[in-house]
């Protein structure tokens, strides 16, 4: 089984890698290309830091429901 190509995919699938959202085998697949991609680590290292911040504010202004409703519009627009 080939790598998955994470960086040609861009920085949407590795943000929902952090955010948790994706499928188990996706998920492993991603983890697995990290572990031997710097360029991938060295985002991964600079999103961890810097909009933690920015979720945790997000998190406290928005309650469950409005998280599942934008989530939702995201999903939406996105497919
Ligand atoms: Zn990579």
């Amino acid at each position: 089984m080939s790598p998955i190509s994470t960086c040609r995919d861009g920085t949407d699938r590795l943000m929902e890698y952090m955010d948790g959202v994706l499928d188990e085998p996706l998920r492993q697949a991603i983890d697995a290309h990290v572990a031997g991609c710097a360029r991938c680590q060295a985002f991964v290292r600079s999103y961890a830091a810097v909009p933690g911040v920015v979720r945790d504010a997000t998190r406290v202004t928005l309650g469950p429901e409005a998280r599942d409703a934008l989530r939702r519009a995201l999903a939406g627009r996105r497919s």
